[in-house]
Formats: structure tokens, sequence, C-alpha cells
């Protein structure tokens, strides 16, 4: 099948790719030129394991082709999908700027029927939006070429997109034209073959599926944070916790991890405008009000451990920092917790020593040079002059280190492990002082 896709981010790229690697033909757009020389030039922008081959493979294969030439994709493609941005407005709400301005380029361009498909995550009556826009461009030059718009939410993990994009748990479809849906379920056909993954149902919901399923996962993830706080007063341990109640089927041991606090484009972003979209509708939704406030509270939580542990003479000292990106396994700094750290840290006049295996080149961009961040090429370079290490991105290579060498290393001997990571018997053991998250024993 012949298929468009507007943006060549994190969706936009995988989903293409995936696309192309099933046999289909794929046009990329982006309005990014660099982006899009880059990827012509086998540069693929982002850190995704497994992308680049694959990029690199279907681009040589001559299914996957990157642009910036609007009116040719949409020329291209009997299926155009939109995969750009939504970033949090002024107030929280999605913008929708960048996924009308598609809208209209396809309305302007469109000369054929063709089923425009919305990826990015939008708030709910964004279809009837990017129906209006595209239909008022086709009236402009009077033309009459029927359309259909669908929405199809993407419910990839960055950091492991490329395995979810080819094995889905599910695939939502939102339409009510079954022409639409017959051309969609096509298209999807080699990713739901050895059992039904595809879910029918009306656009409405659909686009409240993508934030239902991100306010769920957000909620887990500061429910876990509210009980390890308690936990931490009561002198319990989180992780005693969660094993406890994780082999409960209920609840199970999927993102009942306590931590420093989710990050990322999307839970933040996701949380925040489905608030907005339930007060636009006259409803107060608190539970989703406190997901928010529990996670802003908890990406300060590291510091206060900090705090707490030099008596509040933090200045001048060292810190080394395991982990920037917002989860592993990715580049992406989004919101991730390290910025609030790293900001906390500078604030209070601390010098800061970081490693991060990926998102070295996303620091350098958001930090710029200065004088109290030094980005290190490994882990234990990243160790050397440093006072403490704060691990806050579990990375698997930061899972089992040398605790003896880190004793040496570290001047003031203390481990702050914002993902739990290490037992705390285990660091004691090795002559260091340990705080954790959630782990009563520490405080
Ligand atoms: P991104 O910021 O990585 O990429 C967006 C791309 O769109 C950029 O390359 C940008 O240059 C391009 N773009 C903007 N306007 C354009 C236009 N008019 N024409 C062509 N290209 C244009 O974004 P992302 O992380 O891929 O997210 C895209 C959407 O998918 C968002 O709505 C997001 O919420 C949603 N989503 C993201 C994830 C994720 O893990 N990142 C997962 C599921 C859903």
């Amino acid at each position: 099948m012949r298929v468009t896709i507007f943006g060549t981010g994190y969706v936009g790229l995988v989903t293409g790719t995936c696309l192309a690697e099933v046999g289909h033909d794929v046009a990329c757009v982006d309005i990014d030129q660099a982006k899009v020389e880059g990827l012509n030039n086998g540069l693929v922008p982002i850190y995704e394991p497994g992308l680049e081959p694959m990029v690199k493979a279907n681009h040589a294969a001559g299914r996957l082709h990157f642009t910036t030439d609007a009116a040719a994709a949409i020329g291209h493609g009997e299926v155009i999908f939109i995969a750009v941005g939504t970033p949090p407005d002024e107030d929280g709400s999605a913008d929708l700027k960048y996924v009308l301005a598609v809208a209209r380029t396809i309305g302007r361009h469109i000369e054929r029927p063709a089923v425009v498909v919305n990826k990015s995550t939008v708030p709910v009556g964004t279809a009837d939006k990017v129906r209006a826009a595209i239909a008022e461009e086709l009236a402009a030059r009077g033309a009459v070429i029927g359309f259909e718009v669908v929405s199809n939410p993407e419910f990839l993990k960055e950091g492991d997109a490329v395995n979810d994009c080819m094995r889905p748990d599910r695939i939502v479809i939102g339409s009510s034209s079954a022409a639409a849906v017959e051309k969609l379920k096509r298209l999807y056909a080699p990713f739901n073959r050895n059992h039904e993954r595809i879910v029918v149902m009306d656009v409405r919901s659909a686009e409240l599926t993508k934030y239902a399923a991100n306010a769920m996962l957000a909620t887990k993830i500061s429910f876990m944070n509210e009980i390890a706080n308690i936990a931490e007063k009561v002198g319990a341990d989180i992780e005693m916790v969660r094993q406890g109640i994780g082999s409960d089927p209920r609840i199970g041991w999927h993102f009942i991890y306590p931590g420093a606090g989710y990050g990322g484009s999307c839970f933040p972003k996701d949380v925040q405008a489905l608030r907005r979209t339930a007060e636009q509708h006259g409803y107060r939704a608190e539970l989703l009000g406190s997901v928010e406030s529990v996670n802003e509270r908890q990406k300060g939580h590291l510091f206060e451990l900090i705090q707490r542990h030099y008596g509040g003479a933090v200045r001048g000292k060292t810190f080394a920092v395991w982990g920037l990106a917002f989860k592993p396994n990715t580049d992406d700094m989004r919101e991730a917790s390290s910025r609030r750290l790293l900001q906390q840290l500078w604030e209070a006049g601390a010098q800061v020593r970081a490693y991060d295996p990926e998102a070295r080149h996303e620091a350098e961009r958001i930090f710029g040079a200065r004088d109290d961040l030094v980005l290190c090429d490994s882990a234990y370079q990243a160790l050397a002059g440093a006072d403490a290490l704060v691990v806050v991105t579990e990375w698997k290579q930061f899972r089992s280190p040398d605790f003896a060498r880190l004793r040496q290393a570290l001047a003031d001997g203390a481990i702050f492990d914002g993902r739990n990571l290490y037992h705390p018997d285990e660091v004691e053991a090795a002559g260091l002082a340990y705080y954790g998250i959630g782990r009563g024993r520490s405080v």
C-alpha cells in the first residue's frame, strides 16, 4: 500500500520504518530540512534500539522515502498519517497547531480520495477539527474529493518502539467508515497475524483511549511514589511492599516501580491535557490533579534526600549523575527527572559530572557549555573527583557496579539511588551510605 507519514519524530519515523519493513511503500515528510537531509544520508536523528539498520535497509530497498515536499508526498499516499507533535499549550491543553497545519496542507494538495489517519495524541473532538480544516481548504480551491479522517492512536514505548510497532498489544482504529476501517485493517494485516489485535471503535472513544492509557500508567507510578513516601516515613521498605502486592494479578508487576518521578514527552503532557479536556466539559478530574502533583513533588525527592544527608550544605560538592534520559534505552530528555535534579543542584551551588549512554548530545543541546557541568564518556569517569553518586535513570549497565571502586572514588561515600537499583545492605557493606526511594530504613 502507498503510505504517507507527516512527522519523522519518535512516532512517525518508527511507524514509517515498520510499515516499510513489511512491504508498504512509505513516504515520510518533515518540515525539518536538516532532519530529512540526514535521513536521506543514513543519519537517524534519534536513538531507538534496532531502528537505524531498519531505516537504512528500507531506504536502500526503495520502500522508505524522506522528503520535505508535502505536495508530492500527499500525491503518493492512499493512506496519510499525521504523526506530528502535540506539545502542551500555555494552559496545559494539547496545542493542535502542528496537526491542523498538516490538515490544511492535505486539504490544499490532495488530488484523489484518501484516508487521513491521526496518530498524534490529540484531545477528543480533534478528528472533527482535522476534517473541517481539510474541507475548508478543499472548498477554497473548489475541489470535491472524498476523504475520511480516522483516529489511530499510537501506544509505542520509547526505548522499545520498534518492537512495540512490529508486535503491538493492540491497534485501535476509531472510525465510522467501514471502508476506511477495512483499508487500515489491510495496512496492519502483517502486524495482526497470530491473534486479533485490532479494536475498532468510534472516533471519540479512540481519541480518549490514548489519554486513558497514559493516565492509567501515570497513576500507577504516582500511586507507588505516594506509598514509597509513606514507607519512608513509617520505616518500611517499598521494595518489600512492591513484592507483596505485585503478585496479586489484579495489581500486577508492571509499572509499580517507585522512583524519581515520571517524565518524557507523553505522560506529563497527556495527564495535563486530559485534565484540561475534562475541565472544558465541566468536570474536575481530581484524581488526575493528584497524579500530577505527586509527580511534581517526586521529581524533587532525590534533591531532598541529598539535602538531608548534607544537612543543607551542598554548596561546593560535586555529584556524579548516572542517567539523564527520562528512561533507559532512549536519548529523550523531555521532562526528564534529571533536568529538575541538575537545576536544583546547580541552584544550591553544586557541580555535576554526568554520564548517560545515549543522551549526551541532548544534554549538550539543552544545557550548552557551563562551568558546573561535565558530560562524561563513561559511568566510572563521572565518579572522578565526585563526592557522591546519584542514579537517575535505570540503564542496565548501572545495575551491578563495583561498590568497592565506588567507595574509593566517592569522597563522601554516599549513593542516592533514584530507581532503587541496589540493595541497601550490599551498598552499606561496602562502606557507603545508601539512600533509595521509599526505603524506610535509610531515614
Ligand atoms: P517528535 O517531536 O519527536 O516529532 C514530531 C515531528 O513532526 C518533528 O520531526 C517535526 O519537525 C515534525 N513536524 C512538525 N510539523 C510538521 C509538518 N507541518 N509537516 C511535517 N512534519 C512536521 O514527536 P513524537 O514524539 O514522535 O510524537 C508525535 C505524536 O505522537 C505526539 O502527539 C505524541 O504525543 C504522540 N505519541 C508519542 C509517543 C512517544 O513515545 N514519543 C508515543 C505515542 C504517541
